[in-house]
């Protein structure tokens, strides 16, 4: 053995960042402060600087994060309980408000039981693989969108995999023929697509799930609080949450807090508790955040204003990017993408857009999404006003000009 050899443990490191931002994907950071009662408006600190800019990528979709039930029933848990759980789920950690969301939550989605998490990120990866884990000899059928967390959740499942095309029904069915009948097997997928904002066919997903003989898992993260009659998700709106075995939800989007959760039947939910390594060893959500949750689920299950001011907000928007011949690709959902296609210039486009305009909006690249369409993702909100959507589509009409990104080439 050659123990005087020596690894260049920094170069390795600086080269991989190296590689990242000559692809244009070097992530950057923005150092921003909401402000409670003004969102989306917001002050970004730059070079000891502060400048006032307005959000235009933020997934409190809502505005939940600053409503004033939700931060009154949180300052009201923090003076009553105090601000973290102190223990794991196992040993201490499950407080009062713990169980009423975990109820709050089944009932959402009309099922017998719910199952927090310390994020969606987690409630993905923990209940996939120990589900997987679960049945012998498992086969996962994954959409090929779905987000890391569910990818994730497959590979520690340890188990088959079968990827099928987007929303694809007859190649997932293609799929599902080709494996021996006996075998267990669970169908995975996301109501909501995020990054192109189109929606699943949940129905015939369903329908092959019963044919098959499969599982359904549902990530329902951008539709919780937004779809349906009491912010249930897309299953809610379409009258079919009983025919999915498991829904996936967060609280850190639509409910504009933090944590994840699943809503199953008793035993499933009960073997992810039981067996979910995900779930067990890691401290619970702190009480303050629970109290603001279970007050952000109930309010959205009473209150559908939010939702209806948000569905317009998002149409407008998109409306309006069209008449100025802006490249919106075709969403049927809140989701509004603009196509820009290339990483560096996508990067050059949010960064114009921020430093002379004030506009905050993410550029959306590789790995997120495929290269070629890279894109400015926008998350209009129910409190973006009429006066910011012109300015932001007079400010992208100037930005696509001046940087020579391709417009509609037809009327769309
Ligand atoms: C954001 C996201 C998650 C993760 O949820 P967090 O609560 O942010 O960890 C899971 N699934 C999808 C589709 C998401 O977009």
């Amino acid at each position: 053995m050659m123990w005087n050899f020596v690894m260049d443990y920094d170069r390795i490191f600086s080269q991989s960042l190296t590689d990242i931002r000559e692809e244009g994907r070097y992530r950057v950071f923005m150092d921003i402060e909401r402000k409670n009662g003004d969102f989306p408006a917001a002050t970004w600190h730059i070079d000891g600087e502060e400048k006032d800019i307005v959000v235009w990528c933020s997934n409190d979709y809502l505005g939940m994060g600053q409503n004033p039930k939700v931060i009154k029933a949180m300052e009201e848990a923090l003076h009553k309980v105090g601000a973290g759980s102190g223990g794991t789920r196992n040993i201490s950690g499950t407080h009062h408000y713990h169980v009423m969301l975990e109820n709050e939550l089944a009932d959402l989605h009309a099922k017998e039981a719910g199952l927090l998490f310390t994020s969606g990120y987690i409630s993905n990866e923990a209940s996939i693989s120990t589900l997987a884990k679960l049945l012998p000899g498992c086969i996962i059928y994954s959409d090929e969108l779905n987000h890391a967390s569910m990818i994730k959740g497959v590979l520690g499942g340890n188990c088959g995999k079968r990827i099928f095309r987007h929303n694809d029904v007859e190649h997932l069915e293609q799929l599902l023929k080709e494996s021996d009948p006996s075998v267990p097997k669970i169908i995975l997928f996301e109501s909501v697509y995020s990054m192109d904002g189109d929606f699943a066919p949940i129905e015939e997903f369903c329908d092959l799930a019963v044919r098959y003989n499969a599982l359904t898992y549902m990530d329902e993260v951008h539709a919780v609080g937004m779809y349906g009659p009491r912010g249930g998700g897309v299953g809610e709106k379409r009258g079919l949450m009983d025919r999915v075995d498991i829904i996936e939800g967060t609280l850190g989007k639509a409910f504009g807090l933090m944590g994840g959760y699943i809503a199953a039947s008793k035993d499933i939910v009960d073997c992810v508790r039981s067996f979910a390594s995900g779930f067990i060893f890691t401290t619970s959500l702190s009480p303050v955040i629970t109290a603001g949750a279970i007050a952000s689920v109930r309010h959205l299950k009473e209150s559908s204003v939010e939702r209806e001011i948000h569905q317009e907000r998002a149409a407008t928007l998109k409306k309006k990017m069209k008449q100025a011949k802006l490249p919106v690709m075709p969403s049927d959902s809140h989701i509004v993408p603009l196509l820009v296609g290339d990483p560096v210039i996508c990067k050059q486009a949010s960064d114009t857009l921020l430093n002379d305009y004030g506009i905050y909006v993410q550029p959306i690249n590789y790995p997120t999404v495929p290269r070629g369409t890279e894109r400015l993702r926008f998350a209009p909100n129910p409190l973006h006003t009429n006066e910011m959507i012109e300015q932001l589509v007079d400010a992208l009409a100037e930005v696509w000009q001046k940087l020579d990104i391709a417009k509609y080439s037809s009327a769309a």
